[in-house]
């Protein structure tokens, strides 16, 4: 069943939404099959930086029908649209995605507002919804690492200049800093809850927290309690994919097919436990 993101955000509640990046319309299957036997709500991404890679021009007809003939609510996401990439917005929307991130994180103040606020503009004729960022998550989106350290130096999102950002932009959600990267951590990164409620209490748009695997499942938990509607999750993705490679490394027979039943059933059982932990909110 296909929602806009502001819709399927306000279906998830009071839980959280997970988002899954995805690199072949087998994963995608495999998460929204997840969804399903919950009966949770959920978001299929596509990275900006795999969009032209996985030639989504041909997939998305596929993924989205996948949505639409889903039993759960579901939506087709553009992650990590960068500032110059506005092309590969408008393409996205027409292609039918009904959810887009612009990161203009790494921006001044007021030019990621213009930024935000004219994709929040172009997504609306399209009835699509617009997930902006303020202040910078660390790592880069989509990247294979090997582990990094948790980034306490970053600074956090201000809670004022949340409240102003959302004001002046009109978006529909809003990622955050609270102290997560992307890619995979050496060791459990520490989460401002703080911060999640100080920028909760000032703006009435769902926040969302970008770098979720290797977070432990109570911090998970009370960031959702705090006012986290939208969970992004990708790394771990690609660490149990390649587990099952690794798993069948040394097989002497040919069954590929059996390998990717196993990696398909692999992203569908650590899917629908995300998906699990970020709906319960006890
Ligand atoms: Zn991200």
């Amino acid at each position: 069943m296909k929602r806009n993101l502001a819709e399927l955000l306000h279906e998830a509640a009071p839980g959280a939404a997970g988002c899954f990046n995805t690199l072949n319309l087998d994963m995608a299957l495999a998460v929204l099959e997840a969804a399903e036997n919950l009966g949770k709500p959920v978001i299929v991404g596509i990275a900006s930086r795999h969009f032209e890679g996985m030639r989504t021009a041909l997939r998305a007809p596929a993924y989205l029908k996948a949505i639409e003939s889903a039993g759960i609510p579901a939506t087709l996401h553009l992650d990590h649209a960068a500032p110059e990439q506005v092309d590969m917005i408008r393409e996205a929307l027409d292609l039918g995605f009904t959810s887009i991130m612009i990161d203009g994180s790494h921006l001044p103040f007021s030019e990621n507002v213009d930024l935000t606020a004219t994709v929040v503009e172009l997504a609306k004729r399209y009835g699509a919804g617009v997930e902006g960022e303020l202040g910078a998550v660390a790592g880069e989106e989509g990247v294979a690492d090997t582990g990094h350290d948790a980034p306490a130096a970053l600074p956090y999102t201000d809670a004022a200049e949340a409240r102003r950002f959302v004001e002046q932009t009109g978006v529909d959600a809003l990622a955050i800093a609270v102290g997560t990267a992307h890619g995979l951590y050496r060791e459990a990164p520490h989460i401002s809850l703080n911060t999640i409620e100080a920028v909760a209490a000032g703006v009435n748009v769902p926040l969302v927290m970008h770098g979720a695997t290797g977070v432990g499942d109570d911090a998970i938990r009370e960031s959702v309690r705090r006012g986290i509607r939208k969970i992004n999750f990708f790394s771990g993705l690609l660490q149990t994919g390649m587990d099952e490679v690794r798993a069948q490394a040394g097989v002497k027979h040919n069954d590929y097919l059996g390998v990717l039943q196993s990696t398909h059933t692999r992203w569908r059982v650590l899917a629908e436990a995300q998906i699990r932990l970020y709906a319960s909110v006890a």
